[in-house]
C-alpha cells in the first residue's frame, strides 16, 4: 500500500526550504533594511512647511484592522502624531481593496517584491487569491505618496501589505509559522519607486525622526531596528 504523504508538512518543508534561500539571498545582496543617512539628511520641518509622513492607517488608531478593531495608537506613532511638524497622510491599502472587517492574508512563495514581479502570490485565509487587490491597493499608496510628496513612510511591520522589515511567509496561523526577511506589498510598491519606509518598530530610526520634528529632542542611540535586534539575528542566523 502506497504511504500516504502529509501535505501539510510537505508545505511546511517547502516554506522552511524558501526561507532559507530568501536569507541567503538577503546576505548575498546586504540589503539595507533601513536608509539612516537618508534620515539624517531629512529636512528640519517647521509649522508652516511640515514634513510629510505617510502612515499605515492602523498605528493612528483608525479602525481598519482585519478584525474592524485598531491597534489604539502605538507609542512610536503617537509621538510621530503629537508633533506640530508634521503632516501624517494615514492609508490603510488592505481596506482599500477588502474592506474591514476582512478576512487576514499572508504572502506565498516570496515576498511583497515577488509579488509585484508576478513571482509569488497573496492568499487569504480563506484560500481566496488577493494578489490582484493587494497590487492595486499598493498603486493607490503609491499614488498617494507621489501625490502627497512624502518624504517618508512609517509602516506596520509584519503586514502583508504594509511590513517592511519581517512578514510570514505563507500561513500565519499555521502550527509551524515561519517569518522570512522582506517588505509587504504596498511597502516594497512604495520602496521600489524611491519613497524610504521605515517600521513602527525601527526604534533607532525613528529617534533620528524624533530629531527631526522635536528639536529639542536627544537622540537615545542605544535604541536598536528591527534587523539590529537580537530576536532577529537569531532568527534568521544573521
Ligand atoms: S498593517 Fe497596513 S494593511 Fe494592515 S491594517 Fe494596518 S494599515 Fe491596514
Amino acid at each position: 500500500m502506497r504511504k500516504k504523504v502529509d501535505s501539510s508538512k510537505v508545505f511546511v518543508m517547502l516554506n522552511y526550504v524558501y526561507g532559507e534561500v530568501l536569507i541567503k539571498r538577503h546576505r548575498k545582496e546586504k540589503k539595507a533594511m533601513t536608509d539612516k543617512e537618508y534620515l539624517r539628511q531629512l529636512r528640519v520641518p517647521t509649522k508652516e512647511n511640515p514634513l510629510r509622513i505617510l502612515m499605515s492607517a492602523c498605528l493612528s488608531g483608525i479602525t481598519c484592522g482585519w478584525d474592524g478593531t485598531a491597534n489604539g495608537e502605538f507609542p512610536t506613532a503617537l509621538k510621530i502624531l503629537k508633533s506640530d511638524r508634521v503632516k501624517v497622510v494615514k492609508f490603510c491599502p488592505e481596506e482599500y481593496s477588502y474592506g474591514t472587517p476582512r478576512e487576514m492574508s499572508d504572502i506565498y512563495g516570496g515576498n511583497g517584491f515577488d509579488v509585484l514581479e508576478g513571482k509569488a502570490r497573496v492568499v487569504s485565509e480563506n484560500g481566496e487569491d488577493w494578489t490582484a487587490g493587494m497590487i492595486k491597493a499598493s498603486e493607490k499608496m503609491l499614488d498617494l505618496a507621489k501625490q502627497e510628496q512624502i518624504e517618508i513612510a512609517v509602516l506596520m511591520d509584519i503586514s502583508a501589505a504594509c511590513g517592511s522589515q519581517v512578514i510570514y511567509l505563507g500561513n500565519r496561523f499555521s502550527e509551524n509559522k515561519v517569518y522570512q526577511i522582506g517588505a509587504g506589498v504596498s511597502a516594497a510598491q512604495l520602496m521600489r519607486n524611491g519613497v524610504k519606509v521605515i517600521s513602527h518598530r525601527d526604534y533607532a530610526s525613528l529617534e533620528i525622526l524624533y530629531s527631526k520634528i522635536y528639536p529639542n529632542h536627544s537622540l537615545d542611540t542605544s535604541k536598536k531596528d528591527h534587523h539590529e535586534t537580537d530576536w532577529y539575528k537569531e532568527y534568521f542566523k544573521i
